[in-house]
């Protein structure tokens, strides 16, 4: 990398190179001081003005009048920046501001004609202050312009000792030495602001970076817990909820139906023979066979409201809210007859192809009733349907609510 001669116009790290961010930030800091700009400004119309009373100079006035156009011109500028609509190239802007920079330095050099024409000390000395105050504030401010900072430094100091210099007395040449440690002061302040301005800036754009990226991690996160937890509720081979997820639908749902002494039916579904299909068949058909099943069922239960589940091996479950024993038995008996029509083969049945038994339950929740009673009935229920002959629905009333009397059985026998 060649040293570079001139200072550049933006304060970027070498690491920062190519960060619109912080070219940006950058700039915003400069055209952010207002208030300094308008201090310096009034300063250098007190000063022409002062000279001017006082030595009569017309040229002064030229000066204090030039003065307040540069004034003028960079608030002006300052203003376009703020009113920008888009934020564009932050160099374009730099630029800008660094030739505002150099017009007030090199209308401060300009004012130390006076040291060489004017032969008041006093008017000298406050020509020679105001202006070094100017110096430091406009170092200050501009520290992230290197560019803009260093050109100010040169023109005015630069003017300043050539002035000294030119008057040929020894105390103004003795304070060219003055100006020279004033140059360097004013450069290391410069440098050391600006490695401060950068690096704060540098840290804030990296911690945006770091909360940036740690939002979308916590995203991330929450959507694998969200899937974790799907997952968790899901059976692997049929896509149905699982065991765990229909334990969770139906307490929820009792709960429900407790709240608003409403019927909940619940419907367990048994395939008829299925050790034989698998016996001829093998596993993998097996498998195959659920997975029909389970899509059947699912297309079956129509209400959003209705979970349905694998139970375990070849037995499914369905919770139906708000639905009677009515209702239940004829969802169940539209879901055996869904499954019979699907026709699966099966050989080692006498029909020749897969059927299902289904015990239907409902009840409204009240008195000492328990969640485990409808299981237990709709159990009951199912068992009734294998034992007077499979292939059927076989619906049970909830009265008493603990002990499913045959009696109470309402049985669906299908047409075969
Ligand atoms: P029933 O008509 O009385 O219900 O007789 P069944 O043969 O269906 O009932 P049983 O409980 O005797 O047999 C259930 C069979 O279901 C045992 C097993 O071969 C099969 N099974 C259970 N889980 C799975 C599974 O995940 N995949 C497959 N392919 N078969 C399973
Ligand atoms: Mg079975
Ligand atoms: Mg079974």
């Amino acid at each position: 990398m060649p040293k570079r001669i001139f200072p550049p116009l933006l304060a970027i790290p070498e690491s920062q190179a190519n960060s619109p961010g912080i070219e940006r930030a950058l700039v915003d800091s400069a055209f952010a001081q207002r208030q300094s700009l308008v201090v310096g400004g009034l300063a250098m119309l007190l000063v022409g003005l002062l000279v001017w009373l006082h030595s009569g100079k017309l040229w002064m006035l030229g000066w204090t009048l030039a003065s307040a156009a540069t004034l003028v011109g960079r608030l002006s500028l300052a203003r376009a920046y703020h009113a920008r609509a888009e934020p564009d190239c932050p160099y374009v802007w730099a630029r800008r501001f660094t030739i505002g920079a150099w017009a007030s330095g090199a209308l401060w050099g300009l004012i130390n004609l006076v040291i060489v024409t004017e032969h008041d000390p006093l008017i000298n000395l406050v020509v020679i202050s105001v202006e070094s105050g100017y110096l430091s504030g406009a170092v200050a401010r501009n520290n992230v312009l290197p560019a803009a900072a260093h050109g100010q430094i040169v023109l005015t100091l630069g003017m300043m000792a050539a002035a000294c210099i030119a008057t040929l007395q020894l105390p103004y040449i003795v304070f060219c030495g003055f100006i020279l440690l004033h140059v360097l002061s004013s450069r290391s302040t410069m440098r050391f602001l600006s490695r401060q301005t950068t690096q704060l800036l540098v840290a804030g754009a990296d911690n945006e970076r770091l909360l940036a990226r740690l939002a979308a991690t916590n995203d991330d996160l929450a959507r694998a817990n969200g899937r974790l937890a799907a997952l968790a509720n899901t059976d692997a081979l049929t896509g149905l909820a699982n065991r765990r997820g229909f334990d969770e639908a139906l307490a929820r749902e009792w709960r429900a139906a407790q709240r608003a002494h409403a019927s909940i039916a619940l419907l367990l579904i048994d395939i008829d023979h299925f050790k034989a299909f698998n016996d001829t068949l093998g596993h993998p058909r097996g498998d195959e066979c659920l997975r029909f099943v389970a899509a059947a069922l699912a297309a079956e239960l129509r209400r959003p409201e209705d979970v349905v589940a694998r139970h375990g091996g070849e037995e499914f479950v369905a919770v139906l809210p708000q639905t009677d024993l009515h209702g239940a038995a004829l969802v169940a008996e539209r879901v055996r007859a869904a499954i019979a029509a699907l026709a699966i083969p099966h050989p080692a049945c006498a029909l020749g192809y897969v059927t299902v038994s289904i015990g239907a339950v409902a009840l409204v929740p009240a008195g000492d009733a328990a969640m485990g009673d409808l299981v237990a009935l709709a159990d009951a229920a199912l068992y009734g349907a294998k034992a007077s002959g499979r292939n059927r629905v076989l619906a049970a009333t909830s009265e008493p609510a603990v002990q499913p009397p045959p009696a109470s059985m309402v049985r669906m026998v299908p047409e075969v």
